[in-house]
């Protein structure tokens, strides 16, 4: 039997942080070998909230940190396809062809859209940024891929991608898989602020590449529960995101079992909760570290892994894109046109010559 595929990845924002960790980067490193996998370093997604000149240029660099952070956390270079999305051309046809198969409503009930567009500051929904959950089914679907471990976020992309595919295969043939999302253990991760998501864009975010100093800082900063203004008062550990980071991060869970119950019964201070968190987080964090530094020592190694992962990519988008032409009949109108046209051309070369 073929091995099934999975794609899925991120923007090339900056380095990545706890957040992406918990929704979507533990499942690739846990499915990477049961899966083909396919990691897109989606920089035409960050054109469509950020397209100035001087994000672009930041693209090579910020993918280059990216990959760094995935290779830390341990994806296998030799086994994942990791390629630069505005590379791989076929990408931007079979965007177009799937914008033909969804409805503008449908684009403009999902709030993720609207989340983004304030997120960025941004008064009208951009063109591109309403069309953005369909270049992502173009991305998924590119790969022709079963499985897209990511943020609950990304859900509601994710059922769009399987409602294209779908559509496409009844309208013409079965070309796409119906992909299934797999959410993170964490579907989505408080900020340190306590806000509902961290966000490079909302700056309360730990990095996995943060070293030890500014975890402890950005631990020591972070906001709790805001009634408790002695360590004796009884506080709320039920979305108290120090807490919620323990459950997520700290592996000791008796520890954590107890530091709950003591902060319920007001007999630990906060300080001590922070101090504690901040030394699972890295615990958690210095094997991460270890191998990114590793990485960063070998010059170009991350430029020369998404660079064989794009060529890559472009072959089996390559594949999947004529599959998609030849099933919709595209590719039998041009070449019909085309052998017409060579037939007129020798047909007038052979009358010149008859005449002549
Ligand atoms: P940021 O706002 O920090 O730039 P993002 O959501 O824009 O993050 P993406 O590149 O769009 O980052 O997301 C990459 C993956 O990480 C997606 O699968 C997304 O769902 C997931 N992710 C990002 N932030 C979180 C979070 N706080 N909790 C869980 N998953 C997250
Ligand atoms: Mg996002």
């Amino acid at each position: 039997m073929e091995t099934k595929r999975m794609l899925t990845g991120d923007r090339p924002t900056g380095r990545l942080h706890l957040g992406h960790y918990v929704g979507s980067i533990a499942n690739r490193v846990l499915l990477q070998h049961q899966y083909e996998c396919y990691f897109i370093i989606a920089d035409l997604h960050m054109l469509t909230t950020r397209p100035g000149k001087e994000e672009i240029e930041s693209i090579a660099e910020n993918s280059r940190e990216m990959v760094l952070d995935y290779l830390a956390c341990g994806i296998d270079p030799q086994k994942a396809v990791i390629y630069l999305q505005s590379a791989v051309h076929e990408t931007y046809e079979l965007n177009l062809i799937f914008e033909m198969l969804v409805s503008v409503p449908r684009l403009q009930r999902l709030p993720s859209l609207k989340d983004m567009a304030r997120a960025a500051d941004l008064s009208e929904m951009p063109f591109g940024l309403l069309g953005y959950p369909v270049l992502q089914s173009a991305d998924i679907l590119a790969p022709r891929a079963h499985i897209v471990p990511v943020g609950k976020d990304n859900e509601a992309h994710v059922e769009l991608t399987r409602e294209i595919a779908r559509r496409f295969n009844h309208l013409y043939e079965d070309v796409f898989p119906v992909p299934d999302v797999r959410i993170g253990s964490v579907p989505t991760l408080v900020g340190t602020d306590g806000s509902a998501k961290m966000s490079k864009s909302l700056g309360n975010t730990i990095l996995l590449s943060d070293d030890v100093k500014t975890v402890n800082k950005k631990v020591a900063g972070m906001y709790t529960d805001p009634n408790r203004i002695r360590a004796d008062v009884p506080g709320r550990t039920e979305g108290n995101p120090v807490f919620l980071y323990h459950h997520a991060f700290n592996s000791n869970k008796a520890e954590v079992a107890e530091l709950e119950e003591r902060y319920r019964s007001g007999t630990v201070g906060d300080v001590e909760v922070k101090d504690r968190l901040a030394s699972a987080l890295n615990a958690f964090l210095d094997p991460i570290r270890e191998r990114r530094a590793e990485f960063e020592a070998q010059s170009g190694f991350a430029d020369e892994v998404i660079y064989n992962g794009t060529l890559r990519m472009r072959e089996v988008a390559g594949e999947t894109l004529s599959a998609a032409k030849k099933a919709m009949g595209l590719t039998g109108a041009w070449n019909r046109i085309s052998r017409k046209a060579e037939q007129a051309r020798k047909k007038r070369e052979k009358d010149a010559g008859a005449s002549a």
